[in-house]
């Protein structure tokens, strides 16, 4: 599945030309023309690495990355103003992965997009993605709960990796749809909630405890039992 390119910028002209480039690059990308919808593409789960403008409407860039890593560590440019040092270090201050000054040559910020995507990678490149007692290992393709194997199919185990890869996120139907099915994926959305309860039969009933949480008309959200108190 191709990587999911946030663009916020808020200049019309500026957003088209970066859309087209990073899908001519084979990327899939997701719009936003202010700071608030921006991050609620980041919070939501809805892609994997984040373009912002620094000068946006409502939050700007620098607030929306300093947000957004409260909850996610996905790479991060900043667009900033020629000789705007100060919005440079406070995007590298607010977390931001890189920047890219205006105005730049696109493949400047292809390639270090590329490398932070690169850089993301590596960086997780060992780790298992923990919940509790459960550890999912992107690389042995296994999953265990308080160490006893849990055997899972390709669609199920994407669909797991995609909820602890934003734990305690809550992903619509939608967003989960997207990012475990594809988009051209054609077929009832109810594919969904048939899947998690394929995971919750594997993975909740034979341990006797709750990972995956249903928010009603808003879709699930994988939470470790420690964090779940307070929905209880
Ligand atoms: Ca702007």
């Amino acid at each position: 599945m191709p990587a999911s390119i946030l663009v916020a910028e808020d200049e019309p002209d500026l957003r088209r030309f970066l859309v087209l480039e990073l899908q001519h690059e084979g990327y899939d990308v997701v719009e936003a023309a202010d700071g608030r919808a921006a991050l609620d593409v980041i919070l939501e789960g809805r892609c994997d690495a984040a373009i912002l403008d620094v000068m946006l409407p409502g939050l700007n860039g620098v607030e929306v990355c300093r947000r957004a890593r409260q909850a996610s560590a996905i790479p991060i440019l900043m667009l900033t103003a020629r000789d705007g040092l100060t919005d440079k270090i406070g995007g590298l201050d607010a977390g931001a992965d890189d920047y890219v000054t205006k105005p730049f040559a696109i493949e400047e910020l292809l390639a270090r997009l590329r490398a932070a995507l690169r850089r993301h990678r590596i960086a997780e490149a060992a780790p298992q993605l923990i919940a509790g007692e459960l550890v999912l290992d992107p690389q042995q393709h296994s999953v265990t709960v308080r160490g006893v194997p849990v055997e899972l199919t390709k669609t199920e185990f994407a669909l797991l990796e995609c909820f602890l890869r934003h734990k305690n996120v809550v992903l619509s139907r939608e967003t989960l749809m997207n990012r475990v099915w594809g988009y051209d994926y054609i077929g009832d959305s109810n594919v969904v909630d048939v899947y998690v309860r394929y995971l919750r039969a594997k993975l909740e009933e034979p341990f006797g405890w709750k990972l995956i949480h249903t928010v009603r008309g808003v879709g699930y959200v994988l939470r470790t039992p420690a964090d779940a108190g307070a929905d209880r």
